[in-house]
């Protein structure tokens, strides 16, 4: 057979996404691929049964129809603290997927760098080899996750193009402070760079913690390239909802990335999803409260069973160390993904392993999420509680 492209060869499927289909084989509870198990607000599914029956069903404008772009850009405009103009500082996308892509596509070179955190969201490995640029590891060292900044100023200084900053920061649970933001954010401008952000926990929040918008930080809008999408906050994620905010001259080439990629959004989701985006104040309150329960709910089962884990400052997900389990004879040079794959056969929860997360070889962690019910929640605890006992 001819030969494929060499790219293809760089990267592995996604192990989130993979976790997910080996749950369902053995009817797993799934604590892996981050979504949510209740249905989208009623508000909008009314709104969807609308647009099934009066339209548009045919391609909306490929940047985003007007409606949507105007209930974004309001509802973004106060959040951070800028009037966003729709005509020209926004591209709605096919989810935060694409955005983080057509984003990465907008701003590379092949063999340009570009800066990531690490543990990273698995996607924007294959972002940069897909877009041709080299990522640049810089720690967020665990149990806290905080970074060395001047390695990220060595980064910039070594020709960096860009930083991709996961806020709240997903596998770990970081929230990036308005002190941090500023810091990369004065040396983005310092050295000619771009913020590139993954913003799509922005309303997963909690304690106090408060969600920083980097492009709102005063003298950064023309370097943060902002990613973001309406999956999380209205529990939408099979809708493929994103957008890309950012300066004209960004903006205007990501548009044409984005055409060519994929035409546009699926028409009938943007108008329900209008719908959403009015929601007021007390919405994303509810959203905050319904999430901080649930991860109380799962963190005081986690420490009742004597499972260690972080706690997180936002996102849905907890990081828990395995390194008990794998100094036992049984799990003798099991990998974190051979830990899961055993989790999911004999204890019956999936979860994801950390090295598909980290950079530096870390075996130790592995990713729950808890974005389900109560009860599959309590389940789930139940069934790691008996973790122990099987391995005795
Ligand atoms: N962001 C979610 C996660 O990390 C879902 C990933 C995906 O499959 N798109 O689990």
């Amino acid at each position: 057979m001819p030969n494929l492209s060499d790219r293809v060869g760089t990267f592995t499927d996604s192990v989130i996404r993979r976790m997910t289909r080996i749950c369902n084989k053995y009817n797993a509870i799934n604590l892996s691929q981050g979504f949510p198990d209740w249905e989208p607000p009623k508000e909008m599914l009314d709104a969807l049964a609308k647009a099934a029956h009066a339209g548009p069903h045919q391609y909306a404008i490929t940047f985003g129809a007007k409606n949507l772009r105007d209930a974004i850009c309001e509802k973004q405009s106060k959040a951070i603290g800028r009037t966003l103009d729709p005509e020209k500082e926004i591209v709605v996308t096919c989810g935060s997927t694409e955005a983080m892509m057509a984003s990465m596509m907008t701003v590379c070179n092949p063999g340009d760098k570009v800066l990531v955190f690490s543990p990273f969201y698995e996607n924007y490995g294959a972002d940069a080899i897909l877009s041709g640029a080299q990522p640049i590891y810089v720690p967020l060292v665990p149990p806290e996750y905080n970074f060395d900044i001047s390695i990220i100023e060595n980064g910039f200084k070594s020709g960096a193009k860009a930083i991709v900053i996961c806020n709240p920061s997903n596998p770990c649970g970081k929230v990036f402070t308005e002190k941090e933001l500023t810091e990369i954010g004065n040396l983005a401008v310092k050295y000619n760079a771009y913020i590139i952000t993954d913003e799509v926990y922005e309303h997963i929040l909690f304690d106090d913690n408060k969600h920083v918008y980097a492009s709102g930080l005063p003298g950064l809008f023309d370097n943060v390239i902002t990613c973001n999408s309406l999956s999380k906050t209205y529990s939408i994620t099979g809708w493929r909802l994103g957008y890309v905010i950012g300066p004209e001259k960004v903006i205007d080439a990501a548009r044409k990335v984005h055409d060519f990629l994929t035409v546009g959004a699926a028409s009938p989701l943007q108008e329900a999803a209008v719908t959403g985006l009015k929601f007021g104040k007390e919405y994303y309150d509810e959203l905050k409260e319904k999430y901080t329960s649930k991860r109380n709910r799962m963190l005081e089962g986690f420490d009742k069973i004597g499972l260690k884990h972080n706690v997180p400052a936002g996102t849905y997900f907890v990081m828990v160390d395995i390194q008990e389990f794998l100094d036992l004879p049984q799990f003798k040079n099991f990998t974190d993904l051979e830990f899961c794959e055993w989790l999911v056969k004999n204890v019956g929860v999936a979860a994801v392993p950390g090295s598909s997360f980290f950079r530096e070889n870390i075996n130790n962690l592995i990713r729950f999420h808890f974005a389900r019910s109560d009860e599959t929640i309590d389940e789930a605890v139940r069934r790691l509680g008996k973790l122990k006992e099987l391995v005795k």
